[in-house]
């Protein structure tokens, strides 16, 4: 079915897809870290130092897409390598973070989470402008989200 071969998301071809190629070995990758499910690479295009990647080794464009249990277990791989990583490294801190879709800044279109280690004056920015909602509208909100699952 030519359908199974595109991402939902975008119709990309996953044989367009950068992180199914190295998955595939089609592309060399600096894997950190391997299992049946899941690659961790390092990003070619790092933050800093020990700027890695967790790629689940089934296509699947995002978030939204993912079976949930699966994203369990991406977000546990982190945990364990983020306590690993900082031993060896020497960071303190550390941003995990996952962009789902253009506008939320993801590039490659297959689900994967950031490791991005922290250090004192990196100058890397991971931030937004706090609005001041009212009262009333966090509610308002709050009414459209809450006993959604
Ligand atoms: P996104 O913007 O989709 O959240 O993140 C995609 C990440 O993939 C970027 O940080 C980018 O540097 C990284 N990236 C893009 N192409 C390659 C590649 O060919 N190899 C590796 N290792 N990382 C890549
Ligand atoms: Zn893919």
């Amino acid at each position: 079915m030519i359908e199974e071969n595109y991402t939902k998301e975008r119709k990309i071809p996953m044989s367009d897809c950068i992180f199914c190629k190295i998955i595939a070995g089609e592309i060399p990758s600096a894997t950190i870290y391997e299992n049946d499910e899941f690659k961790v690479i390092l990003d070619r295009f790092p933050s800093g130092e020990g700027h890695a990647l967790i790629l689940p080794k089934n296509h699947v464009p995002n978030v939204f897409e993912i079976d949930p249990a699966q994203a369990g277990r991406a977000y546990a791989l982190a945990a364990k390598l983020a306590s690993a990583m900082k031993e060896v490294l020497g960071f303190t801190d550390m941003n995990i973070l996952q962009n789902n879709g253009p506008i939320a800044g993801q590039t490659v279109f297959h689900f994967h989470i950031h490791l991005i280690p922290r250090r004192e004056g990196d100058g890397i920015n991971v931030t937004w402008t706090p609005t001041e909602p009212t009262d009333e509208q966090i509610a308002a909100v709050q009414a459209k989200l809450t006993n959604l699952i």
